[in-house]
């Protein structure tokens, strides 16, 4: 096997961050070098078994509604087993907590990822939803860089967007007016599929409606004649409501074209097959360390050939691979994700030096802030059964590829598949005072409590379930932190992210927030318990009404799936890791970029804001 040469750049992983910056540089006339551990989520093998959690590729990747047998699919699944709590009698409260998985002692809570091409793209939730301006206006009041205001960064969102959804103002855009400043002419396309109204004998959507306008009332956010779902009016990424920081109900845009996943994956292939000579794909390619001269400058990588090679792979290899090397004349660019990003610093010397040494580590460039500032939602279901067997969208439903909902889609790319089962969302503040709405509460068509081993199986056997998903944005913990649990680039790192009290947040916001949204995701839910219509909320259950009472349920069930900040921008001695053009300290021709980057968590959904700054970093990079 020959190394491979001649290239600009190195791009390392493939997910929401690597694949869209590889791209860009790539049609910018550089030659790329894009290294990813995993394979193609088209092209892995498997068997062709139904059974949902055995490899059912591609359709896991390419359905929407399969996005939680994505995350279980053993061919491109990345499990971590991380820590919600330092305190072992904390940790083993949460029902998802696993001692033992697969022959393994992980003493964990399961956290999904993707390695594969297209990294978490391949298989996320799909949901686009625009972060806060303040989220932007705050990098750039840290840095002093005004190109990270809000105003100049919508416009990476409209270079990426190919919005769909939103067919009059589509039209009017070509003529001039583009008051929504959605983007019509990007790579990724938005649509939006909600299960189509007939949900059973009532119209779940306008009980939930009816119930709004109060239920928004009494956390002191009144809507007036907000409330619907008009187009402007429904749609979270608008930049007018986006600009008042708007609050009210919404529909959750997907990253889909023709109804088919699209992200990370579609963009690098297709650019790579526009222009062969440029973007070449390596996968099975698990960097372990970045070379470094002695000036720190960045000259290339060392990888590990052969596919399966991380131990969190859900059929990981026995076997260590082929060791190779990667040359970059110009700059290497990690894109390895919130966990792996900290984790390839510090293998190769970059970062806290209490992590390093003891682990026999040589410090190349002693960076405390790597691994530290981890974040994350908090994110509760609140879980109601329903009064019946199944939704009647869901009857004859197997979630296979041989049951009239997949045939439907297949077809025509209609039908309850072509959605997510996200119903309806809310945006709001879980008080009055907060300065930006903190809460995103959406209803699916199922029962989803949080991350385990088998979790997506419940869709199958559950097909009763009405479950408001509550996530906590901008929460203020963050305490969390990646450290590296060994030398050996093949083991996953350990994480802990230092949930409620043993965290940052001393006031307590993060955890009465999230109270507040069971609260109102109870009120809006109230109509159809007393049309006795919900057989029993499961979830935090009925019996727990105090304050206490629900902060204990929060604190023992709480999760989050939008790890970020851990090689944030921001000056070295408050502990920032890059500059605001993405640069590592105190190294030459290094960068990050990916979900690592942010300072704070932005906004309510990570992915729009982590493909926004690679649409960034490929001009930063692109102008020297
Ligand atoms: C189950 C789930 C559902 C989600 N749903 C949504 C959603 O609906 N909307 C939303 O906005 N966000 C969602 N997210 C989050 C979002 O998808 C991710 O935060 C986002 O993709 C992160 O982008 P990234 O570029 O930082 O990393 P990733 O997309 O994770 O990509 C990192 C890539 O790097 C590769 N890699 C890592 N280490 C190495 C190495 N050493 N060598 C080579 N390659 C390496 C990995 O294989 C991976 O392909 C979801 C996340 C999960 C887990």
């Amino acid at each position: 096997m020959n190394n491979p040469s001649g290239f600009d750049y190195i791009v390392v992983g493939s997910g929401a961050g690597g694949g869209t910056l590889a791209a860009r540089l790539a049609e910018a006339g550089r030659r790329v070098l894009l290294l990813e551990a995993g394979g193609d989520p088209h092209l892995l093998s498997g068997t062709n078994d139904d059974q949902p959690g055995v490899n059912r590729l591609p359709a896991d990747y390419d359905v929407p509604a399969f996005h939680g047998f994505a995350s279980e699919n053993d061919a491109m699944r990345w499990d971590f087993f991380v820590r919600h709590y330092a305190d072992q009698a904390m940790q083993v409260r949460d029902p998802k907590y696993v001692r033992e998985y697969r022959g393994e002692l992980v003493d964990g809570i399961l956290y999904p990822r993707a390695g594969t091409l297209g990294g978490c793209t391949a298989h996320n939730a799909m949901i686009l939803v625009y972060p806060h301006n303040a989220d932007w206006d705050g990098i750039a009041e840290l840095t002093g860089d005004r190109s990270w205001t809000a105003e100049a960064m919508r416009e990476y969102f409209i270079r990426l967007e190919n919005c769909e959804y939103r067919k009059v103002e589509r039209i009017l855009a070509r003529f001039g007016p583009n008051p929504s400043r959605h983007g019509w002419n990007g790579w990724l396309h938005s649509e939006i599929s909600v299960p189509p109204a007939a949900l059973g004998d009532f119209d779940l959507v306008q009980t939930l409606l009816h119930s709004a306008g109060e239920a928004f009332a009494e956390l002191g956010n009144p809507l007036g004649s907000l409330i619907g779902l008009a187009e402007a009016k429904g749609d979270p990424n608008d930049w007018r409501l986006v600009a008042e920081n708007a609050v009210g109900v919404r529909y959750t845009p997907l990253t889909t074209r023709q109804h088919h996943r699209m992200g990370a994956r579609e963009r690098a292939l297709e650019t790579a097959q526009n222009y062969p000579e440029r973007l070449h794909i390596e996968l099975d390619a698990l960097v372990t360390r970045v070379i470094l001269d002695g000036e720190h400058r960045a000259s290339g990588v060392e990888y590990l050939k052969g596919a399966r090679l991380y131990r969190a792979h859900g059929q990981p290899a026995t076997g260590p691979g082929v060791a190779m090397q990667a040359m970059a004349t110009g700059e290497v660019i990690l894109c390895g994700g919130a966990f792996n990003t900290p984790q390839l610093l510090m293998l190769s010397g970059i970062g806290p030096r209490d992590v390093l040494e003891p682990l026999g580590i040589p410090v190349r460039i002693e960076l405390p802030g790597v691994g530290k500032n981890l974040q994350d939602r908090y994110e509760v279901g609140v879980v109601n059964r329903m009064n019946f067997d199944r939704w009647e969208i869901l009857n004859g439903a197997t979630f296979g590829r041989g049951d009239p909902q997949y045939r439907e889609w297949a077809a025509g790319r209609e039908g309850v598949y072509a959605s997510n089962g996200a119903v309806l969302a809310a945006i709001l503040k879980s008080r009055p005072e907060r300065p930006l709405p903190d809460l995103f509460c959406f209803a699916l068509l199922g029962l989803f409590g949080g991350y385990f081993p088998g979790y997506s199986s419940l869709e199958v056997t559950k097909p009763n379930y009405l479950t408001w998903a509550i996530l906590k944005a901008h929460t203020r913990n963050r305490a969390g932190e990646v450290r590296l649990r060994s030398a050996d680039p093949q083991d996953t790192p350990l994480i802990d992210f230092r949930y409620f009290e043993e965290g940052s947040d001393s006031a307590g916001e993060d955890l009465d927030s999230v109270v507040a949204g069971i609260r109102f995701a109870r009120r809006l839910t109230k109509e159809l318990r007393e049309r006795g219509l919900i057989a029993a909320e499961e979830q935090p259950g009925e019996a727990l009404q105090s304050d206490a009472e629900l902060k204990d349920f929060v604190r023992t069930h709480a999760w989050g799936h939008h790890a970020s900040c851990t090689c944030p921008i921001g000056p070295r001695e408050a502990g920032g890791v890059l500059g605001s053009d993405f640069r590592v300290h105190g190294a030459q021709r290094l960068r990050v970029v990916d979900a690592s980057v942010f300072p704070r968590i932005p906004g309510f959904f990570i992915a729009s804001a982590v493909y926004m700054i690679a649409e960034k970093a490929a001009d930063v990079i692109l102008a020297g």
